[in-house]
């Protein structure tokens, strides 16, 4: 156990600038409790608030009838992240999970031909692809290479950044690439794998990833071809026991830490005095002060309705100028039998790709035919379903700012399962004996989400990197933001970045690039 620290009530940064050493974190969903372990770590006196019963937020757990589920997140990646930040708190993912690289990475069925499997092994991947289209497998090669370059350069320079310090920027390797740059910032990647695959398949393999980044396609920029590095090369990993085990990692480290934890204490506002960060009130009616206070909470609430209209930065008109990520309908299944067809993580993909798409994002039309991912975690884990029983999650993109009445939720889980026996020959609904829906209304009610969507901010160009809504009010010293609608984005290893990224305003790092230690305050 850590020693609690001392009630010093400020500290001293290195510039001669005073910090608060109370800090009040309101939200325990990833971003929150990877800032707060951070923060404590370091000597800070953190409390967490968190409306709900227990932490995770987006990443929760649900328990019924012997059947466990994720809630939202179901695919381990970037696994470097994970290793770094339990690094800086002087842990290690070992320690703290139990991960398995899976073998295949994962199954995509298409509407009229025959599944493809993607080993997570390159070699054998180059194989399959040469096997559909001759010379796809070099060029699978060269596409990967190329996506991990970007991925390696964005992870130095880029992602760790709050874009503080431009001159970090003049390094010789970002410079190298300033002659691409225009090409990975403004190609949709949809041209730019036309380059390199011309089978609708491959394609939309080498596509599908953007749907984790809350976008599509024909308007992510290339730069996003950094995705393929992660499945094709890195691997897709899976914790033991799921993916809710590295939400209850950070609570212990926090606990061993001191931070102080408040559960069912939803924050109704938070309060600024002569132009900073002063206190937060609890629907309770309680005031809580602190000096430094970090909003893992949607920012679209957190701006709009937690804060007075004078000390709001980005209030509802700037949010009319922004792209929300998809919404979904979730299904959580729980079959009474086995079922070998599905791997640990399945794709439907459909023939109609760009128009899937365009009903998502132009149209705003709940799809006919929809791109579909299916998990099977059961299959690598036999905790988290009955003996010779599996648990099915299924998610279905759906168009953000929709609402849907229960009935029609049900209908719509119908009818998608529907398509899903059409295409894999998989007869979901008459072997399911547990079934809970989750849709477009319950993003709105559970998480405040803006414009119900799943994700948050999609990672259009313009809303990524520096043009992303930052993490630090413009109106209120002290006042931070963290999670997937600010810096860098969506995805827990991207808010475990974020986590960091606040980390570094409230010490003064300008830096880019990931830090090498927690400081201690003292
Ligand atoms: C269906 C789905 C699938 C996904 N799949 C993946 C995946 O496979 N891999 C991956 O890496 N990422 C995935 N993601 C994304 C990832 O889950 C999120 O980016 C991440 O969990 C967001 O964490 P967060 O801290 O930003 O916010 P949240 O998880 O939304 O947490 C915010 C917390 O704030 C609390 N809160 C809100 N308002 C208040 C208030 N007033 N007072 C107190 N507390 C409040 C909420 O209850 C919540 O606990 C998926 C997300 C979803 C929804």
């Amino acid at each position: 156990m850590h020693k609690k620290q001392s009630c010093l009530r400020r500290q001293v940064l290195n510039d001669g600038s005073i910090v608060p050493k109370k800090i009040v974190i309101i939200g325990a969903g990833i971003g929150g409790l990877a800032v707060a372990n951070l923060l404590a770590h370091a000597g800070y006196d953190v409390h967490v608030y968190e409306k709900d019963k227990v932490a995770g937020g987006r990443a929760g757990r649900l328990k019924i009838n012997g059947f466990t589920f994720d809630t939202g997140p179901s695919w381990y990646l970037m696994p470097g992240v994970f290793d770094h930040y339990y690094d800086l708190l002087g842990e290690s993912t070992k320690k703290w999970l139990q991960l398995q690289k899976l073998t295949p990475a994962y199954k995509v069925f298409f509407e009229k031909t025959d599944p493809i499997t993607i080993t997570g092994s390159l070699k054998k991947d180059m194989k399959t692809f040469e096997q559909i289209e001759t010379g796809a497998g070099i060029a699978l090669e060269k596409y990967v290479a190329q996506s991990n370059e970007i991925y390696q350069l964005s992870l130095k320079h880029f992602l760790y950044s709050n874009f503080q310090r431009p001159t970090d920027f003049l390094k010789q390797d970002v410079l190298k690439k300033l002659g691409i740059l225009p090409r990975l910032l403004l190609e949709p990647i949809d041209r730019y794998v036309g380059k390199f695959v011309c089978d609708q398949r491959l394609k939309q393999i080498l596509e599908y990833p953007m749907v984790f980044l809350g976008t599509s396609p024909f308007t992510a920029p290339s730069m996003y071809s950094l995705m393929s590095a992660l499945d094709f090369k890195e691997g897709v990993f899976y914790p033991q026991g799921g993916i809710y085990q590295i939400i209850e990692s950070l609570v212990a480290i926090g606990k061993d830490r001191g931070v102080t934890y408040h559960f069912n204490e939803p924050v109704r506002s938070i309060q600024s005095l002569k132009g900073a960060a002063d206190s937060i009130i609890l629907t309770s009616g309680e005031k809580v002060s602190a000096g430094i206070i970090v909003s893992d909470a949607d920012l679209h609430y957190t701006e709009t309705k937690l804060l007075k209209s004078t000390d709001q930065s980005y209030p509802a008109q700037y949010w009319d100028t922004k792209e929300p990520g998809p919404s979904a309908l979730l299904l959580y299944l729980g079959i009474d039998h086995k079922v070998p067809e599905f791997e640990h993580h399945n794709l439907l993909l459909v023939d109609a790709w760009r128009e899937n798409f365009s009903a998502i994002y132009d149209t705003k039309t709940i799809p006919e035919n929809a791109s579909i991912y299916i998990s099977k975690t059961s299959d690598t884990d036999p905790s988290v379903a009955p003996k010779g029983k599996e648990n099915i999650f299924v998610l279905v993109p759906l168009p953000a700012d929709i609402t849907l009445t229960k009935k029609k939720m049900e209908q719509l889980a119908d009818h998608y399962l529907d398509q899903i026996k059409t295409t894999t020959g998989v007869d979901l609904k008459q072997s399911t004996i547990v079934r809970e829906l989750f849709g477009p209304d319950d993003f709105k009610t559970k998480y405040y989400s803006w414009k119900s969507s799943m994700l948050g901010q999609s990672h259009l160009l313009r809303q990524s990197a520096f043009f992303r809504t930052p993490n630090v009010s413009k109106k209120v010293k002290n006042l931070y933001y963290v999670g997937a609608n600010t810096t860098p984005g969506i995805g827990l290893p991207m808010c475990l970045i974020g986590a960091e990224l606040v980390y570094k305003r409230i010490v003064g790092d300008k830096r880019s690039g990931p830090i090498a230690k927690i400081t201690r305050v003292e």
